[in-house]
C-alpha cells in the first residue's frame, strides 16, 4: 500500500547517468493521488533526454524520469473527487495553467507556466493536483495499460496533424519510421491523405509503417527518397511533408519534397543550437509555408487516448518489446545503438 513501503525509481542525473533508486512510497496531499503505474512506454525524448544536455525549462536535473505512462489508483488524497481505488488512469506528461497569455489564446501547448511530470519508469507516481484536474483521463476497460501509455505521443502528433492542415486528397511524406513517423502516418490516412510515403534506413521500421496503412514505405539506403517522391507525383513533389527525425539535414530534405505551395510541418526536435539553410527562392516564389509544432494541448491527450481506445489508431504494433525496470539502463543503451526496437514497455 501507498507510504508504507519503498518503492524502485529511476533518478536521471546528467547525459549518461541513470541510476535506480529505493524511494519511500509517496503519499497523496489534498488534491493529489498516487498510482501504481502499470506500463510506461519509452521515447525519442527519454533518449535524448539520457544522452545529451536537455532544455532546462523542461526538466531540471536530477529528477524522475520517463512520462508515457498509464496505471491503478492506489490512494487518493483528500478533497479528490472523480476518483477512487482501483481506478485505471493515465496522465501528464503536462498540464497547461490555464491563465497565461499562451493559454488564454487558446495555445495552451505554448504555456509559459506549464506544470510537468516526470516519474513514470518507477513503481509509484504521485499525480499532482493541477495536473488530476487539467491533463488526467480514465483508461477505459479492456484497453492495455501499454496502449494507453502511447497517447502522450500521439497526442503531439495530433497537433501536428492539424497545425500542418492535412487535407483529403493529400500526398503526404514522412521522413523518418520511429514510432513518431509511424504514428503521423496513420494520422495523416484518417484525415483523408490519399497516398502516404515514408522513408527510412531500417527496413524492420519501415515494415510497421506499411502495416499500419503507409502506401510506399523508402528505404533511403538503398533508393533516393525524393525520386520516390517524383514518381509518385507526376514531378511535382509533395502536398505534406513531415519530418520525424529531428536533425537539421532532415529539416533541409523536407524543403526538397514539397511542391510549390505545399507545407513542410518540421516535427522532430533539433539539437539545441543548431539552424538551417532555406532557399529565400523557393519559400517566395514556390508560396512554402514551413511550419514548427511543439508538444500538445489536454485536448489533444483526451483525444489520443479515445481514437487509441476505439482502435482507429493502432499503437501495439509500436511495442516492440517488454522489460522489467531494473533493466531501464540497458534498454535505453540498446535504443540508442541498435535502433531495432520502436518502443519498449518498462512494466514495473
Ligand atoms: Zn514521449
Ligand atoms: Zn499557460
Amino acid at each position: 500500500m501507498a507510504g508504507a513501503g519503498k518503492m524502485l525509481v529511476a533518478i536521471l542525473y546528467g547525459p549518461g547517468q541513470l541510476r535506480l533508486e529505493e524511494r519511500p512510497i509517496p503519499e497523496p496531499g489534498p488534491g493529489e493521488l498516487v498510482a501504481r503505474v502499470r506500463a510506461a512506454t519509452t521515447c525519442g525524448t527519454d533518449v535524448k533526454m539520457f544522452t545529451r544536455p536537455y532544455v532546462s525549462s523542461v526538466v531540471k536535473l536530477p529528477s524522475p524520469f520517463g512520462h508515457e505512462w498509464a496505471g491503478e489508483v492506489v490512494e487518493v488524497g483528500p478533497g479528490v473527487e472523480g476518483w477512487e481505488p482501483g481506478d485505471r488512469i493515465r496522465a501528464g506528461n503536462s498540464a497547461p495553467c490555464l491563465t497565461c497569455r499562451f493559454c488564454r489564446r487558446g495555445q495552451e501547448n505554448l504555456c509559459e507556466n506549464r506544470l510537468w511530470l516526470w516519474g513514470a519508469f518507477a513503481e509509484y507516481i504521485k499525480v499532482p493536483a493541477h495536473m488530476l484536474k487539467v491533463n488526467a483521463q480514465k483508461v477505459p476497460e479492456g484497453l492495455p495499460f501499454e496502449e494507453a501509455a502511447v497517447a502522450e505521443p500521439l497526442a503531439c502528433v495530433l497537433h501536428g496533424a492539424k497545425v500542418a492542415g492535412i487535407r483529403p486528397g493529400d500526398v503526404v511524406t514522412i521522413i523518418g519510421s520511429g514510432p513518431i513517423g509511424i504514428l503521423h502516418a496513420q494520422v495523416a490516412k484518417h484525415m483523408g491523405a490519399v497516398k502516404v510515403i515514408i522513408g527510412d534506413m531500417i527496413d524492420e521500421r519501415l515494415k510497421v509503417a506499411r502495416s499500419v496503412g503507409a502506401d510506399v514505405i523508402v528505404n533511403v539506403r538503398e533508393e533516393s527518397l525524393s525520386e520516390v517522391v517524383k514518381a509518385e507525383t507526376d514531378g511535382l513533389g509533395s502536398d505534406v511533408v513531415i519530418e520525424a527525425v529531428g536533425l537539421p539535414a532532415t529539416w533541409e530534405q523536407a524543403l526538397e519534397l514539397v511542391r510549390r505551395g505545399g507545407t513542410v510541418l518540421e516535427f522532430g526536435g533539433c539539437p539545441p543550437g543548431t539552424s538551417i539553410r532555406v532557399s529565400t527562392e523557393k519559400l517566395h516564389y514556390g508560396e512554402l509555408k514551413i511550419l514548427g509544432a511543439f508538444h500538445a494541448t489536454p485536448r489533444d491527450f483526451e483525444v489520443a487516448l479515445s481514437m487509441i481506445a476505439s482502435g482507429l489508431i493502432r499503437v501495439r504494433p509500436l511495442i516492440t518489446s517488454r522489460r522489467p525496470l531494473k533493466e531501464l539502463p540497458s534498454v535505453l543503451e540498446s535504443l540508442i545503438k541498435e535502433k531495432k526496437d520502436l518502443k519498449v514497455a518498462i512494466l514495473p
